[in-house]
């Protein structure tokens, strides 16, 4: 789960990470009142779950308080398009006012999970500011990787090669070191997949100070996580997503127009595939998990149903610990008291499957019976 560029700042601070103080504004009303006690420069920013805000037209560098409010009230409301969003762009509900800093250097700093080498990797480079995937293209020689084995901590050797990396004075060495340790801390503390400073502003006064964070934390781990799961954002998730998820269902929403509801992750990724063979897209991903029971389905048709793209629906159940026939009676009642009128292909298999064909067969609703698999594609070939 991704938090908001002024919570992760707040964190920061708790951890005694040097992150600019600001305020937050969702209204107009709130813009001038902030505004009234900042000194100039102000930084107007953005607060959406997406980078490349700069460039954008997301964050602006006020010198002048008609400029720090005329750019606040063009930025709040606005539809931001980024690299990241997509060309709908987000609506910017929130903005962050900050106290502008006067720079002389800006430095990249992050550290994540790294799968392939099963450790935490931090990458720092001297050329901060612009993306990371540019420096890399540009300047590879400018980027420093070190990893970090999660079960010895970061070592001193280790922050002495990025200080020797990264170029910095004897005088700044002493405070990155600190900010480094604090990271870390912060990382491992929050099960982080991601933190990432870019700008770390280096002042004229020479102070290291975080202008930027991306805060991304492993979703599994927000049970031990309620402080975090408190600045879920739903507006920045999709509805049916966040439904769905309520609900307990393992729902992705996709852009094409078969809705399916399968049991087990492994044979929904495969009945995505399957559609696809057919010649059709999947609207969504949806596993419904092992022992689903008739309230979980019917909850379930009601998420694939409100996505208005969706033009037929395919049930593909393997029955093993939800039995074919309770299925077949959970769908049957979904499909009922919804008075769906859409097709629904069902493919079924496993304990009970001919009680659960009858059940289907008795129930004069729009549900076609797929033998098999090779049956199912090719009903679905014929939508
Ligand atoms: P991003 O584009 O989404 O990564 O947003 P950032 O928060 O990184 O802001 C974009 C750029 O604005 C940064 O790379 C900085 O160059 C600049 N910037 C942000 N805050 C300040 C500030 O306080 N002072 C100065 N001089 N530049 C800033
Ligand atoms: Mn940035």
């Amino acid at each position: 789960m991704k938090i908001h560029e002024y919570q992760a700042k707040r964190l920061f601070r708790q951890f005694g990470i040097p992150a600019p103080t600001g305020s937050i504004c969702k209204t107009q009303k709130d813009i001038t009142r902030h505004l009234k006690q900042m000194q100039m420069p102000v930084v107007v920013k953005a607060q959406i779950l997406a980078g490349g805000r700069g460039k954008g037209g997301g964050v602006i560098l006020a010198r002048t308080m008609a400029k720090a409010q005329k750019s606040a009230e063009t930025i709040l409301g606005m539809q931001l398009i980024t690299k990241q969003t997509g060309d709908a762009g987000t609506t910017v509900k929130t903005i962050l006012l900050e106290q502008g800093v006067s720079l002389a250097k800006e430095l990249y700093l992050s550290m994540l999970v790294d799968r392939e080498h099963e450790d935490i990797v931090i990458i720092a480079s001297r050329s901060g500011g612009m993306d990371i995937e540019t420096v890399a293209r540009e300047n590879p020689d400018h980027i420093i990787k070190v990893h970090i084995n999660p079960l010895l901590g970061l070592q001193s050797y280790q922050v002495r090669e990025l200080i020797a990396g990264l170029e910095l004075s004897p005088l700044l060495a002493g405070e990155f070191t600190e900010i480094l340790k604090k990271l870390y801390t912060l990382f491992t503390h929050y099960d982080c997949s991601l933190v990432e400073i870019n700008p770390l502003g280096i002042t004229k006064e020479d102070t290291i100070i975080a202008l930027d964070a991306k805060m991304d934390l492993d979703s599994n781990s927000l049970f031990r996580h309620p402080d975090i799961l408190a600045m879920y954002d739903s507006d920045e998730e999709d509805a049916l997503e966040t439904a769905a998820s309520a609900h307990g269902l393992n729902y992705i929403r996709l852009n094409g127009t078969i809705g399916s509801m399968v049991n087990g992750a492994g044979l929904a990724m495969a009945t995505m595939d399957l559609i696809k063979q057919a010649g059709v897209e999947p609207a969504n991903f949806l596993d419904v998990g092992g022992g689903a029971d008739a309230e979980m389905v019917e909850n379930g048709f009601r998420i694939i149903v409100s996505d208005t793209n969706v033009r037929a629906i395919f049930i593909n159940i393997f029955g093993g610990i939800l039995r074919c026939d309770i299925l077949a009676e959970g769908v049957v009642a979904a499909a009922g008291k919804m008075e769906l009128s859409l097709p629904v292909i069902v493919r079924m298999e496993g304990t009970n499957v001919e009680q659960g064909r009858r059940i289907l067969a008795e129930s004069h609703l729009n549900l076609i019976n797929a033998e098999n698999l090779k049956h199912a594609a090719e009903l679905l070939a014929a939508i």
